[in-house]
């Protein structure tokens, strides 16, 4: 049957383009390749506890609350509830000290003592414009991001020139070793050699989100409230999702006039083989893929007794020790080693939501860099790393699952060999991602738009790839200069086309 629109991937970028396109008034068919929907957003119960449920790959939300297609969407109004850490992440060292981002940046500035005011210049001065910051790091990386001049230049600059003095010369501007840690921590997201522009990058937009508004939020219930909530609307406007249909050549989808890839370039070029022109498909398979991760979920008797209190408040604990510590983690990982102490992130949902403890028992969720494709079972090591911070931890640990780097593409193909950024976080894929083509969401093909992480901003859960994806497809396939409200009441603003 004949579609307006087919959407390949139900992640939340699909998902976002899917709600923007339905709201539009066309027919929208999503085909996902997974039983459940939700590609890196699903929370599910793996079976390691009667009714403990663990976020599959996302679970803490910084950008959700940044984006704006969320702001739009009003995940607060459907119900989601957003949970905020007190502490947004927390950064434990050998010693016993540790660097503690609260959500509230004087706090933070304090406890950091004579670095307090340097974290203050490089990372407040962000979180004080963070909205200039969202424009900044968060959009479509072709245009001038809209309302950012003229009076976020002054924060543009300061973002441009922190990135350039972090991602050159880690932690010159700091005197002690507790704020280059905990800045290092979160530039250790990007899972590329640090230190590097890139992951300067990353640090800056998600260190300044964690003293922003509500911080590092955590979705009451796991990361599937937010699927949820775009499915419902999806369905309640007249979209239709099949699972279990992965698409992997032209035949797969129904007709259409348009076709949005919420996957990686890889898979645009599988399915639509000599349909695209040659130049467009050399450039797609010349997108570069990075480092690992591999998942290791708990089932946690008690509470991670980390060694320093303030550390027990953290929603996202960056479990890597030293600055210099984390960067040789992080080289061992890009020259294809598995680093001794793999770079780690650990989140408990059960510091801001209770319903999440079961008959006594909670989840832990975490992950650690490995190198791309790696087969091998990371538990121990991760067990083993989280001890040294958190003395005990071991005794508190019921159950424990494993999914190795190599084994991450099973439940969601875009993670290719373990690549959980769907793309290197490079500089170079920072603006030119997937390619350098003007637009970065066409694919060469008329009609045929990419819509997933690998293209502008990038990962994690925000749904602009998705939202401004779907824009081009109104304009240019629909001739539609006036995007839909996305807010629950329909009566709420109207964007403006770009
Ligand atoms: C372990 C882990 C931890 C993470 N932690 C965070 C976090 O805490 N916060 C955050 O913001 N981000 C996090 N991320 C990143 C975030 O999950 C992703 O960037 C985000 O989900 C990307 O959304 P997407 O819609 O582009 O793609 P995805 O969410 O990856 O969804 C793609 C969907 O497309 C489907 N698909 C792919 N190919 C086909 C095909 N050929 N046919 C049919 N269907 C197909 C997949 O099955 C999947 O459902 C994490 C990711 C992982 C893996």
């Amino acid at each position: 049957m004949h579609r307006d629109v087919v959407v390949v991937g139900s992640g939340p970028n699909g998902l976002a383009a899917a709600v923007t396109l339905a709201r539009a008034g066309l027919g929208v068919l999503v085909l996902e390749a997974q039983p459940t929907v939700g590609g890196g957003a699903r929370t599910l119960d793996l079976g390691l506890a009667d009714g403990v449920v663990h976020d599959l790959c996302s679970a803490v939300h910084p950008m959700a609350w940044a984006s704006p297609f969320f702001r739009g969407f009003d995940l607060a109004a459907r119900g989601v509830e957003l949970l905020r850490p007190e502490v947004s992440f927390a950064q434990p060292l050998p010693d016993g000290r540790a660097g503690v981002a609260y959500r509230d940046l004087d706090r933070t500035a304090e406890r950091l003592g004579d670095d307090g005011d340097a974290w203050r210049f490089v990372v407040g001065r962000l979180a004080e414009h963070a909205d200039h910051v969202v424009r900044v790091a968060m959009g479509d990386k072709r245009s001038l991001p809209p309302g950012l001049l003229p009076r976020g230049t002054g924060t543009a600059l300061h973002f441009g020139l922190q990135v350039l003095e972090q991602g050159t010369t880690w932690g010159r501007r700091f005197s002690g070793d507790v704020a280059p840690a905990l800045l290092t921590g979160v530039a250790a997201h990007a899972i590329t050699p640090l230190p590097s522009l890139a992951a300067a990058g990353t640090a800056l937009l998600l260190a300044s989100l964690g003293h922003a508004g509500p911080g590092w939020v955590i979705p009451r219930g796991g990361s599937g409230s937010i699927v949820a909530a775009l499915v419902d609307d999806l369905v309640a406007h007249g979209g239709e999702i099949v699972t279990d249909h992965p698409v992997r050549t032209w035949d797969d989808m129904p007709p259409a006039h348009a076709h949005l890839f919420d996957t990686t370039p890889r898979t645009v070029v599988e399915v639509l083989g000599d349909r695209l022109p040659r130049h467009a498909r050399e450039s797609l398979e010349g997108f570069r893929y990075g480092n690992a991760a591999a998942k290791v979920d708990f089932v946690l008797s008690e509470p991670v007794p980390w060694a320093d209190p303030e550390v027990r408040r953290a929603g996202t604990v960056h479990v890597g020790g030293t600055r210099d510590e984390m960067i040789a983690a992080e080289a061992a990982v890009h020259a294809g080693q598995h680093a001794e102490r793999p770079m780690t992130l650990v989140s408990d949902p059960t510091v801001v939501d209770d319903s999440r403890v079961v008959g006594g028992l909670r989840p832990l969720w975490s992950y650690a860099h490995v190198p791309a494709g790696s087969d091998v079972d990371v538990t121990e090591a991760v067990t083993a790393h989280v001890e040294r911070y958190a003395p005990g931890f071991r005794d508190v640990v019921v159950a424990s699952r494993c999914i190795p780097a190599a084994h991450m593409s099973r439940h969601n193909q875009n993670y290719v060999d373990g690549d959980i950024c769907a793309g290197a976080t490079t500089m170079w894929q920072m603006f030119a991602r997937p390619t350098a083509r003007r637009d970065p969401y066409a694919t060469g093909r008329d009609g045929v738009y990419l819509c997933s992480a690998s293209t502008p901003p990038g990962p994690g859960v925000h749904g602009l790839s998705g939202w401004f994806a779907a824009r081009r497809v109104l304009r240019e396939v629909f001739n539609t200069a006036v995007l839909p409200s996305l807010a629950p009441d329909r009566t709420a603003e109207v964007w403006p086309a770009i």
